[in-house]
């Protein structure tokens, strides 16, 4: 067994502005990578830059990252760290950012390489370091070496080849407070996507698995506030962030499955966030795993079976709005990929794959 986590996680209420020195240890000069506008809006860009100016550390900007960030935004972004002669990144924001942040730390060492690189694997991992700020509750970037980027040319996201773990990250609830609803949902689905999927990887162990059934046990204290039963508070912040790094740490070492590679096409051809995406496809993939694992999830989460677990997750999703082709897409592109379609511990062949997408959700 093999747990691999080299981030260190500083977890707390303004924990940017109290650990501002861990800055100091990354280098002199920051550029600083965030989407256009949340950052700004939800303290952590102000966070940061009084951290940088406090500890003497120059900085600039790049605030040009897109949702479901593109090659074509890294490269842009490399050129952007190289003119400012960065010595290190801090990423800001939802998984975008921070994955585009990884990719642009990646190139930036590498100041030679073309587009092609990202993809192409030839590389070494050598990447400035990078500090990380996570501003949504889900894709858990801020604990994986994992960024995943849009490739126009194939239609589709995929990750790339290298693994860029952040140095550090500051994890802090209180860049919830005024994200809306239906963003606290769709990534609340995304990192309770990578607890289920991580369970059942092959490459999954107890240490894995610790990671994922805590991530679902303090995920599951907040399931009244995602139904919206009742408001949410500083806590649930604190603890949708903490369950998204938990689900973070476990996807580091297992990686992801089947509705995750499903519902790239729903985001590439839709326009559907990522989290929605993937938890289209996750009451079906729960159907048809094996029943152990299965009841261990569904009791850890509360849940007394699957039609009621069936039932939460339509309502914490809400309508989405798929279409045959992107569909049909999906499955075409998963049906005889091996690395999806062999990689957890049960096999759905492809009649099993055809309920997932079909039938089961
Ligand atoms: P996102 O694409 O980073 O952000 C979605 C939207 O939310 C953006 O409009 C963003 O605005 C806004 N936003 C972010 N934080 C906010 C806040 N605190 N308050 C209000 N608005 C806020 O969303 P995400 O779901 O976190 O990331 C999805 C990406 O992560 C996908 O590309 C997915 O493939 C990837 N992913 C990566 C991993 C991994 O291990 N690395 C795992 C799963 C998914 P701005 O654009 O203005 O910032
Ligand atoms: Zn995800």
């Amino acid at each position: 067994m093999r747990f691999f986590m080299p981030t260190e996680l500083l977890d707390g209420e303004n924990c940017v502005g109290k650990y501002s020195e861990k800055f100091s240890a990354l280098g002199k000069k920051a550029l600083i990578v965030t989407g256009k506008k949340s950052a700004r809006e939800n303290g952590s860009f102000e966070d940061v830059t009084t951290a940088l100016d406090k500890q003497g550390i120059a900085w600039t900007e790049f605030a040009e990252v897109e949702e479901n960030p593109s090659v074509e935004t890294v490269m842009k972004g490399r050129d952007a760290a190289i003119q400012s002669e960065a010595d290190f990144i801090v990423g800001i924001g939802g998984g975008s950012p921070l994955d585009a942040a990884k990719a642009i730390a990646l190139m930036a060492a590498h100041p030679d390489a073309g587009a092609d690189s990202l993809y192409g694997g030839d590389l070494d991992s050598e990447a400035l370091p990078m500090a990380a700020v996570p501003t949504t509750c889900g894709t858990g970037s801020e604990a994986t070496g994992v960024a995943v980027l849009t490739r126009h040319e194939l239609k589709t996201k995929g990750s790339i080849p290298y693994r860029i773990f952040p140095k550090v990250a500051f994890i802090d609830g209180k860049y919830l407070v005024d994200a809306p609803m239906s963003l606290i949902l769709s990534t609340a689905v995304d990192a309770l996507a990578h607890i289920i999927e991580s369970y059942f990887m092959l490459k999954a162990d107890d240490y894995s698995r610790m990671a994922a059934l805590h991530g679902l046990k303090v995920w599951t204290r907040s399931k009244p506030v995602l139904l919206g039963e009742r408001y949410i508070n500083a806590q649930d912040r604190k603890n949708l962030m903490c369950a998204s790094t938990l689900a973070g740490m476990a996807i580091a070492q297992t990686g992801t499955s089947i509705p995750h590679a499903l519902s790239y096409p729903l985001t590439y051809d839709l326009g559907i966030p990522h989290g929605k995406a993937v938890g289209y496809f996750l009451g079906g993939f729960l159907e048809a795993a094996p029943d152990e694992g299965k009841w261990e999830l569904l009791s850890t989460g509360g849940f007394r079976n699957l039609s009621e677990f069936k039932g939460f997750l339509k309502k914490l999703l809400g309508e989405v709005a798929v279409t045959e082709e992107a569909l049909n897409r999906g499955y075409e592109m998963v049906k005889d990929d091996p690395k999806r379609m062999e990689c957890s511990i049960f096999q759905v062949g492809h009649e099993g794959l055809r309920k997932i997408v079909y039938e089961h959700n």
